[in-house]
């Protein structure tokens, strides 16, 4: 764990040998006071490593270790986004875990060093992770900044980035004398530890002397997730840039083996052509990604969160007391059955409550904890259509008017260069600046992280999730409300088609064909059915419990990482990687727009 200067712990001794997994992630929530992940890409990393560590599974992870973060968001009173950086020192927080190291890059020595990170599970299994930092003396100025931003700086800065994060994490685990039987990519941005795999087995031979059968026994030794049916979401990289930066040894190997895409460097075809096991993180995710590589077998394996992460306090207190097996075995909460609703909604009031106090004292805005509270939060980009909500102010103030009173409650970070992110943060901002009843209360909170993030899903009633499909991955802030018993009223998009019951765990908003035809559905699926839910105290305890009993036990990494274990990591038999894959009916999956 950090700690303050001068008392840097120094690391447990681990023997390394028994890890038969490396974790490669670009980001990875840590801990809530360090800046190393985004958003649920990262959270996703560091919830998996959780469960690997609860689960004493044999796993090491490697990331970079982002020394000015991804960027505080300020907002000002019209919703215009700016950013500040988030510096942290690893040299005065965790202990150094290598010597220094270095990689061959832009034509020149690249130097870096890692510090670790150790994530401890519920019996002490630790998961070390190994951030890497290129911030030494001996670089030039630039190549001291590589480690600096996550997702900053231009295509040239992150290719660097990424072959630091894939050259320089295979070199890592050499030095210490780590030889894992699967690398697994979690997204595209580590496939470059293909090639440092490839160069490894080559031992000092150059690349073009690598065979097919090379190639091969790379792929037996990696597994690639990919995360986004969003084209823009698949990192490319020009021929120019990919020789300036891996040198024309790599470049040539990487086109030699097919790798390139639309003749361009795309690190998630480099992924793809270099794993034994592929997959996407929900159901409908792995047939969308399918349709894109038909080329590739794509599995599914549907994402979760790490339970003791995100419950709230006094949800955790009554399931300690009722069901304290859950900790290290998920299945349990299936047993919520067997536990009084009413001390479900108590637990949950609890919450609520502690939310409200934080609201109140960031923003002075006093919220009234017996009224319906929608929650919608997220990482803001286009297809998440935050505004959807506000189609039909009127609408939505007659169903305000008719409880008596609502509130909703917004937080998103829109990227830096993301302009359009950053034009529907204002778009928000000034559709409640309008709003003209005194029954609707919408607050926008500045600086959406863990923590925030942990708060909204732990206090509000319903979570809110209107995305463009399929776009939506999976997504896993409604995975997190569900465990604290937090229904989601949601477009039929990633998690949520496996995970709505309808009238049971939350709603779904029915699909139209244009945008105001689904704001309307979204409209009289509050007016029908959430609204006549939240009258019935009794409906509205029940739907909370149904909501963990249900989607709980399912929607968490301990689950998820099982699955990876069992089928992608060390599959029992053969035949899960050679099955002929079923390739989904065309109708039946929505277009992906280009
Ligand atoms: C869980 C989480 C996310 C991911 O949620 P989505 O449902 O995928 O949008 C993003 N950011 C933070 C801070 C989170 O806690």
């Amino acid at each position: 764990m950090p700690s303050s200067p001068n008392t840097v712990p120094s690391a447990v001794v681990l023997d390394l040998t028994e890890r038969r997994v490396a974790y490669f992630s670009m980001e990875i929530a840590l801990s809530k006071s360090l800046p190393t992940y985004s958003g649920g890409l990262g959270v996703l990393a560091g919830d998996t490593l959780r469960s690997a560590a609860d689960t004493g599974a044999p796993i090491l992870a490697v990331s970079l270790a982002h020394r000015r973060g991804y960027f505080e968001q300020h907002l000002d009173a019209q919703g215009q986004q700016t950013e500040s950086d988030v510096v942290w020192f690893p040299e005065k927080t965790l202990p150094a875990a290598s010597d220094i190291l270095s990689i061959s890059l832009q034509g020149r020595e690249l130097k870096f060093r890692a510090w670790r990170f150790d994530v401890v599970g519920v019996t002490g299994h630790i998961i070390p992770v190994f951030l890497l930092d290129s911030d030494i003396e001996g670089n030039t100025p630039y190549d001291r900044t590589l480690t600096d931003h996550l997702y900053g700086g231009d295509n040239y800065y992150r290719l660097c980035q990424e072959g630091l994060l894939g050259l320089g994490g295979i070199k890592l685990l050499q030095s210490l004398g780590v030889k894992p039987e699967v690398h697994h990519m979690n997204e595209g941005h580590a496939a470059l530890l293909t090639i440092g795999l490839l160069e490894e087995r080559l031992a000092g031979a150059p690349l073009r002397n690598a065979t097919d059968d090379d190639a091969k026994a790379i792929q037996q030794q990696c597994v690639f997730t990919t995360h986004t049916p969003v084209p823009a979401g698949h990192d490319q990289f020009g021929l120019d840039q990919m020789a300036a930066v891996l040198g024309h040894e790599r470049a040539s190997t990487i086109e030699r083996f097919g790798a390139l895409h639309n003749g361009l460097m795309n690190m998630t075809y480099l992924a793809l052509r270099f794993s034994r096991y592929v997959n996407g993180v929900a159901m409908q995710h792995g047939k969308v990604s399918q349709h894109m590589f038909p080329e590739y077998k794509v599995h599914s394996i549907t994402n979760g969160v790490h339970a003791a992460t995100w419950l709230s306090a006094p949800m955790k207190d009554l399931f300690d007391r009722e069901i304290p097996e859950w900790r290290h075995d998920n299945q349990y909460f299936r047993s919520v059955y067997g536990i009084d609703p009413w001390k479900i909604v108590e637990a949950h009031t609890a919450a609520k409550l502690r939310l409200f106090q934080t609201i109140k004292a960031r923003t002075g805005v006093e919220l009234d904890p017996k009224l319906l509270t929608i929650g919608f939060a997220r990482r803001v980009a286009t297809y998440k259509r935050a505004s959807l909500l506000f189609k039909d102010p009127a609408r939505l103030e007659a169903i305000a008017e008719s409880l008596g009173g609502l509130q909703i409650l917004y937080a998103g970070k829109a990227h830096p260069a993301d302009n359009a992110g950053k034009a529907l943060i204002r778009d928000v901002f000034s559709a409640a600046a309008r709003i003209n009843s005194s029954k609707l209360k919408i607050v926008y909170l500045e600086n959406y992280d863990w923590e925030l993030g942990e708060q909204l899903t732990n206090g509000v009633d319903v979570w809110l999730n209107t995305p463009l499909r399929p776009y939506e991955a999976s997504g896993t802030s409604g995975m997190k409300a569900a465990l604290n018993g937090v229904p989601s009223l949601s477009v039929l998009d990633g998690w949520w088609i496996e995970g709505c019951a309808e009238g049971i765990t939350g709603w779904a908003i029915e699909d139209a064909d244009d945008e105001s035809q689904e704001a309307g559905n979204l409209y009289a699926k509050l007016e029908k059915a959430v609204v006549p839910a939240w009258q019935s105290p009794k409906v509205w305890a029940r739907i909370r419990q149904h909501s963990i009993a249900v989607n709980g036990t399912f929607f968490n990494t301990h689950r998820m990482l099982g699955q990876y274990v069992s089928n992608a990591y060390f599959p029992l038999s053969s035949s899960v990687a050679s099955t002929d894959q079923e390739i989904p009916d065309e109708e039946k999956i929505p277009a992906v727009v280009a």
